[in-house]
């Protein structure tokens, strides 16, 4: 007989790790057996390992913005024991904008504001003195996020897996899902090494969420992979800025911000994919390197090194986490896209919250979400007459 499980949970990127730990953590404990399942031989191998890893507040639509929020407490004050020094350090963040694009900049900001009231926006002259590197006279106005952060995102990945793993969770690598059945009460998952039984599958697949899906009958959600991509490259000689906050276009064109002794860019794209073990396209590279250097005067002379991940998004850019409403005991828990590392606190704590059948409030008393702006059965509704 296979091992049976309370519940299973497929992907071992940020996502599954963070539920894996939040739940097996969970004072209400009504949930005794986990199963992590990730395909690869190391966690975090794919979008998690891949990341620029700001945490910003002005970023997404404003479910993401209220998800990033409520996720700060756990990033400044982790329980004892998750890591033995700080998840963030303080890198700040400045949207800027051309002439052309402050009008929109300027829109933008104050729907920020209503969540992040400590984004401001300021002058050009301002934006060069924080951001010396721009060009004179390209950026005229700038949202200056002055408490956005850089993400340990290593330590918050193994400091969810330990932290799972001490508290009972089995963890196993190279261990694709491969095929679920639906049983009378549970699920059947099928990997090379053998089956196991679950009451509940929980996606957390990222890319390969719809594909997990289809394997389950369950709703065709559609999580589309995009590719993004970033590199490296040395700052100007003799120039330190590894104190200077990270740079973002206002139409996301481009960004750039310092990184151990480098500069990290991106072309900020958005390619969609099937997914896969994505790596970085030379063109995008010299899109990503020419824009920057349009922007900011910062000659890019070699790349030293590059990577590409895939952010996968639901058609409204809001993860989507909750039981499948066609098949039962499957719960949806994807659609990171650009931030599931800065919001995969609350993120973890909302899907606990419902998988346990607990109010959301309990856990997150100040999430500025309801569970419903989040949940699968708003990609099922019937289209109105
Ligand atoms: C260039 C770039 C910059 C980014 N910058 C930021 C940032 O600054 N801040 C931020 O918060 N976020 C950022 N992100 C986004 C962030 O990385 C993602 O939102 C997040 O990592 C998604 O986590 P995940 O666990 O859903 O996906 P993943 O990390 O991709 O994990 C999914 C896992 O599921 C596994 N899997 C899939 N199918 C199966 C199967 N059948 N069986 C078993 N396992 C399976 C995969 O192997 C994979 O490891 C960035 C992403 C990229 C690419």
């Amino acid at each position: 007989m296979p091992v049976r499980f309370d519940i299973a949970i497929v992907g071992g990127g940020i996502a599954g790790a963070s539920l894996a730990y939040r739940l097996a953590n969970s004072s209400a404990r009504s949930v005794r057996r986990i199963l992590l399942l990730e395909r690869e031989s190391q966690p975090g191998y794919h979008a998690t390992g891949r990341s620029a890893a700001l945490y910003t507040q002005a970023y997404g639509n404003a479910a993401i913005r209220a998800l990033t929020v409520a996720s700060r407490a756990f990033y400044d004050a982790p329980p004892a024991g998750f890591a033995d020094h700080p998840l963030l350090t303080p890198r700040g963040a400045m949207v800027i904008a051309t002439r052309a694009q402050a009008d929109k900049l300027e829109a933008e900001t104050l729907d920020v504001q209503r969540q992040a009231p400590q984004v401001q926006l300021i002058g050009a002259a301002e934006a060069r003195a924080l951001a010396p590197m721009l060009r004179q006279d390209y950026a005229a106005l700038a949202a200056y996020e002055p408490d956005a952060m850089d993400m340990d995102v290593n330590a918050i990945l193994q400091g969810c897996l330990r932290g799972a793993k001490a508290a009972g969770v089995d963890i196993r690598t190279d261990a694709p899902v491969t095929d679920l059945a639906r049983l009378n009460d549970g699920w059947r998952l099928e990997t090379p090494t053998g089956a196991v039984t679950a009451g509940i599958v929980v996606n957390a697949a990222g890319a390969w969420a719809s594909e997990v899906a289809a394997l389950a009958g369950a709703q065709k959600i559609e999580i589309t992979p995009k590719r993004r991509t970033a590199f490296l490259f040395k700052g100007p000689a003799g120039l330190n800025l590894s104190d200077r906050p990270m740079v973002i276009d206002v139409d996301e064109q481009f960004y750039f911000k310092p990184d151990a002794g480098l500069i990290l860019g991106s072309p900020a794209d958005e390619t969609p994919m099937p997914p896969h073990d994505a790596s970085p396209d030379e063109l995008d590279i010299a899109v990503g390197a020419d824009r920057i250097q349009r922007a900011a005067d910062l000659p890019i002379r070699r790349i030293e090194s590059s990577w590409a991940g895939l952010r996968s998004f639901t058609s409204d850019k809001t993860p989507v986490v909750g039981f499948d409403c066609a098949a039962p005991g499957f719960f949806w828990f994807a659609g990171q896209g650009g931030y599931g590392i800065q919001t995969a606190p609350a993120m973890a704590a909302v899907a606990t919250a419902l998988l346990e059948g607990t109010p959301i409030a309990h856990t997150l008393p100040k999430l500025a979400l309801s569970a419903t702006a989040l949940a699968p059965d708003r990609f099922s509704a019937p289209p109105r007459q």
